[in-house]
């Protein structure tokens, strides 16, 4: 049965083969998603136990965030770029989910090693219907499989659905998305006490997002919140 699955896959190999996600070039088979040249290559940012990141700089003032990282520097045409390209418009879930276990593996011990729950940046049922999946749920899957900490998706709602926000500054970002997160009804401010959660998002821009998603929480007693991305702009 093995044997007649992978001799399939050879043969769908031949008319659509697998390419490198950075580089477009054919993948070999123990390859998956990035050619080994692009994975070694990846821009990672590896600042994680630094205190005061360029990531938590983009997150100063309104509601506090504890730790902020990332996994990546994003820039334009970068490999980060195409990654994040890829997961959000052409249904990359399970490299979404691989990411997020590289991420997770370099979170296991520090400052994020006290996470207890991974909460990924809602979609606007809207959008989520559109897109047919949260891409920053399937980076948070990958994050729990490394961290052994369940990802929650049963806290936060977006109830505001924003328009995009590229072309907005920082000031009108934050003014664009206060407020279009709340806790879920169903939720107990009490259970959610001294808690560590993680809230995740496959890009850091300005930070504004998530923010707002942070502020869901404020009503919450000595709740812990951190957060981690795929990629961030510098
Ligand atoms: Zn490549």
């Amino acid at each position: 049965m093995i044997r007649w699955s992978s001799a399939l896959n050879g043969f769908v190999e031949l008319f659509y083969p697998r390419l490198c996600v950075g580089c477009g070039r054919k993948l070999f088979h123990d390859e998956r998603f990035l050619c080994v040249e692009c994975l070694s290559s990846l821009p990672l940012a590896q600042v994680h136990e630094s205190a005061d990141n360029f990531v938590e700089q983009h997150l100063y003032g309104r509601p506090y965030i504890e730790s902020a990282t990332t996994l990546m520097m994003y820039e334009k045409e970068s490999a980060p770029q195409k990654i994040i390209h890829e997961i959000k418009y052409h249904g990359a879930k399970e490299l979404a989910k691989s990411m997020g276990s590289m991420l997770g593996r370099e979170l296991r011990n520090g400052r994020f090693a006290s996470v207890d729950m991974i909460v990924p940046v809602p979609l606007h049922p809207k959008r989520l219907k559109w897109r047919g999946y949260n891409q920053s749920e399937w980076i948070a899957m990958g994050l729990s499989r490394e961290l052994g900490v369940p990802v929650r998706t049963d806290l936060v709602e977006r109830v505001v659905e924003t328009s995009t926000q590229t072309t907005k500054n920082a000031e009108e970002r934050w003014s664009n998305v206060k407020g279009i997160f709340s806790l879920k009804q169903t939720v107990q401010p009490r259970d959610l006490e001294g808690r560590h959660l993680l809230i995740v998002d496959d890009v850091i821009t300005t930070g504004s997002t998530l923010m707002a998603c942070a502020a869901a929480f404020s009503h919450v007693n000595n709740v812990k919140i951190s957060a981690a991305s795929l990629a961030a702009v510098n």
